[in-house]
């Protein structure tokens, strides 16, 4: 089954098989570090991270960068732009985890606006991730190294610290009940039909359509706050 053969029209239908099936590149969440595989000290990488970033992230951005084996040609070929951290953020939107996901205030406003209207209109979407710092960044490729994927591929699923939307708090990936979070069958549900209706009049642009110049996967769920991108 694949996403072109999935029935239209119908609310949550991002099943396991179909998520499965379209999402080859993509690190299961759930997989677990396979016996063998490198391995690297979780608690001796936060440490260092944490000494190396007290105050000037931006000075030692590139060791991160270093340090997790992305060099400044890899940069360089990728073009991405640069993405410092947001100095003011707000909350938006509370998991049922307990998580606490925030966005620049104006952001914040308007992502609490947009999930009243789509309620308003029957549909449910719910914050996966917003903002994240260089930290988490480089957790998030560290875990995919670990799980013996190369910087090639990885980088095709997330940015490098340093180059992330996520660090400006006005980025959001958004999901909606029953489907499986950031994989690309949320593109079939009915509150992606809605963002895609809806979102540009609460400033929301989606940031990765299918074939973007980054390089990046395509990702339905990646929504970023810019009012006045589009008309
Ligand atoms: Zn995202």
């Amino acid at each position: 089954m694949t996403t072109s053969s999935l029935p239209k029209g119908r609310v949550n239908i991002c099943t396991p098989d179909a998520v499965i099936e379209t999402s080859v590149l993509r690190v299961r969440k759930s997989s677990p570090v396979p016996t063998g595989a490198r391995r690297y000290n979780r608690q001796a990488f936060l440490q260092t991270i944490h000494t190396m970033l007290p105050h000037e992230k931006d000075n030692n951005l590139a060791l991160l960068l270093a340090s997790l084996g992305i060099s400044d040609a890899l940069l360089a070929r990728k073009a991405l732009p640069f993405h410092p951290d947001a100095r003011e953020l707000a909350p938006a939107e509370t998991s049922a985890d307990g998580r606490t996901h925030l966005l620049i205030p104006p952001a914040s406003k308007s992502w609490s606006a947009m999930k009243a209207a789509a309620y308003e209109d029957g549909i449910v979407i719910e914050i996966v991730s917003a903002f994240r710092d260089v930290e988490e960044q480089a957790q998030i490729i560290l875990d995919k190294q670990a799980r013996g994927m190369d910087m090639e591929a990885i980088l095709t699923l997330s940015a490098p610290p340093g180059y992330s939307e996520h660090h400006t708090g006005r980025a959001v990936d958004i999901n909606t009940p029953g489907c499986e979070e950031r994989e690309e069958p949320f593109e079939a549900t009915e509150a992606f039909r809605w963002l895609t209706t809806h979102a540009a009049r609460f400033g929301f642009v989606l940031s990765y359509p299918r074939g973007n110049a980054l390089g990046f996967i395509y990702e339905p769920w990646h929504w970023f706050y810019q009012p006045g991108a589009q008309a």
